[in-house]
């Protein structure tokens, strides 16, 4: 690990809080287990540092944003994974069953689809020809927000996934 990789626990301990605070505020629940949540929040902010944006610990990033936007943490995957597995594919977020240790937790397996298959989702998730609407509907790929404005909101108020994880519903 580089020189520029290493970060203070005092930065985890920061990111962790955050984590923590951000998690709750949309109705989300990080892992319990700190030691084992602040592995993975070292393992995000070395990301962060090393290619400018957070990708998943667990996954292997290309270092190009446009191929890595889905894995940004949280990634695409992560609500359907929650409810399904009581957990994302790092166990960094778990559903409330789980936390209360009525879902049990089991391995997760990768939701996400090979690079071909994700090329080929890329088209909008409707294509209407709505010409009734006065403004865009836009929706967020990580939690399905949609809003209707003439942009996408810097920050997702839901989950605070980032303006680039939003695409044109309508
Ligand atoms: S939400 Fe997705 S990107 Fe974030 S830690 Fe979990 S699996 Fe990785």
């Amino acid at each position: 690990m580089s020189g520029m990789d290493s970060i203070s626990p005092e930065e985890i301990d920061r990111a962790y809080e955050k984590y923590k605070k951000d998690a709750v505020a949309g109705g989300y629940n990080i892992n319990p287990d700190a030691e084992f949540t602040k592995n993975l929040i070292s393992g995000l902010l070395v990301n962060q540092s090393r290619y400018g944006y957070p990708t998943c610990p667990c996954r292997l990033a290309m270092g190009n944003k446009g191929d890595d936007l889905d894995i940004i943490c949280p990634c695409d995957y992560r609500d359907g994974d929650v409810v399904k597995y009581g957990a994302c594919y790092c166990a960094l977020y778990i559903s409330q069953a789980a936390l209360e240790g009525r879902q049990p937790l089991q391995s997760i397996p990768e939701s996400r689809p090979p690079r071909a298959e994700r090329k080929k989702r890329e088209a909008p998730a409707v294509d209407l020809n709505w010409n009734r609407l006065t403004l865009p509907v836009w929706r967020c790929k990580v939690c399905g927000y949609l809003c209707a404005r003439d942009g996408p909101p810097e920050v997702c108020p839901i989950c605070k996934a980032k303006k680039e994880r939003f695409e044109r519903f309508i």
